[in-house]
């Protein structure tokens, strides 16, 4: 959805002078996850989010495949991500008690011959089988889904409900005072000395360390404007398609449809919601919904089903890539005690975890 750019009004001083552990900017994904794991380890931090700034976390579908792209690859580090995710989500949920991390099924079908033999390749490989489950022929186990050329089961999917966990944590946050809703400004982030290793001060508040956590934004900070962070635009769309009965999943052909778990819709006879996504555009940052993106969605969406769609809401959000495509934690070159998390790319649910954990065990504390 696009959300205009308006400067928010900003508190002029925080009003605290104690000395914190850690001051956050930011709080998708990213900031959101390096918060949790500072609250779990008993540390002190703020967090600041501007909620004028559009975050690429709340377009997100939130989904953790394990086998992705034209050829079929490991989703990066898949091995060591999965149960970092599962731990950290899980320890949330039962924390906050709700529910956040849900298992989901997922079916690829090909669209060409040579994609099932690949598949039957890779099915083989010790490093793949844990996550290809089985190869079917073209027709078998047949649901709404045009079957051309077979299909592949995908296991260990996981699905992020992530507008719940977004909420959930800016309750948590806002109940405990951890968290400033307004623009960070890096021109008043002063350094204590003259390396920054006593820490900072940011009107009135105390940091031994910052940790940047911007997606997108991190390109006008001028700390690491160097990192060369690149958008991709992606879009989704939010469908009901009438008639068409799927069991709850993401059933994948060159795009993905997900069908919505909904038992209220299936008690009242009620179609049941799809989200078709996403879109990838690279280097483009603007947040206008775009009908080339929406026809391209909806062609795929041809080839998987004749049923016509109601679109019920068109999304809009900017991934931050670096520029091998790997995430990344880095340390200012000149001020030690400032960091970043960024470069999640299309794949934020899995690694913010990870490499919120990954930060903290460098700087010495561990869960
Ligand atoms: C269409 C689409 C579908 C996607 N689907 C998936 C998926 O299925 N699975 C998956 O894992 N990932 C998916 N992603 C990718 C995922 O959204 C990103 O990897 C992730 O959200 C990046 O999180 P982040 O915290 O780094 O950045 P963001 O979510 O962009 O958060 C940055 C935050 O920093 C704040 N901020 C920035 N500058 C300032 C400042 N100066 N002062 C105060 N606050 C500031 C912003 O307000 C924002 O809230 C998808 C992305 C898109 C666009």
């Amino acid at each position: 959805m696009y959300k205009a750019y308006t400067r928010p009004t900003h508190p002029s001083a925080i009003k605290t002078n104690s000395d914190i552990d850690f001051l956050i900017v930011g709080s998708g994904l990213a900031g959101s996850c390096t918060a949790w794991k500072l609250e779990q380890l008993g540390l002190s931090y703020r967090i600041f989010n501007d909620p004028n700034r559009d975050a690429a976390s709340e377009t997100a579908a939130g989904f953790i495949n394990p086998i992705t792209g034209k050829w079929m690859t490991k989703s990066w580090q898949i091995d060591q991500l999965l149960p970092a995710a599962k731990d950290f989500y899980s320890t949330l949920e039962h924390k906050l008690q709700c529910s956040i991390y849900h298992p989901l099924a997922i079916r690829r079908y090909f669209i060409r011959a040579t994609d099932a033999v690949r598949a039957l390749r890779k099915i083989k490989n010790p490093r793949f089988s844990p996550y290809l489950k089985t190869v079917l022929p073209r027709g078998e186990r047949a649901c709404a889904i045009e079957d051309s050329y077979g299909s592949l089961i995908i296991s260990q999917g996981q699905w992020v409900d992530v507008p719940e966990f977004l909420h959930q944590l800016k309750s948590y946050f806002k109940k405990k005072a951890s968290l400033i809703e307004g623009a960070f400004d890096c021109a008043q982030l002063k350094p204590l000395d003259p390396l920054g290793q006593s820490g900072w001060t940011y009107r009135g508040l105390k940091a031994k360390r910052v940790v940047f956590c911007q997606g997108i934004h991190s390109r006008e900070n001028p700390f690491f404007k160097h990192l060369n962070l690149k958008p991709i635009k992606g879009e989704l769309l939010t469908l009901e398609l009438p008639e068409l009965h799927l069991s709850p999943g993401l059933y994948h052909k060159k795009h993905w449809l997900q069908a919505l778990p909904n038992a209220c819709a299936e008690a009242a006879g009620r179609s049941h919601r799809f989200r078709l996504g996403a879109s990838y555009e690279e280097g483009v940052s603007d947040l206008t919904p775009s009908s080339s993106a929406k026809k391209s969605l909806l062609k795929s969406l041809e080839a998987m089903t004749d049923r016509r769609p109601r679109i019920l809401e068109h999304k809009v959000g900017i991934r931050p890539y670096t520029e091998d495509a790997q995430p990344l934690i880095a340390q200012h070159p000149q001020y030690p005690s400032l960091y970043v998390i960024n470069g999640l790319g299309s794949k934020g649910t899995a690694s913010a975890p990870y490499l919120a954990r990954q930060l903290l065990q460098k700087l010495g504390y561990s869960d």
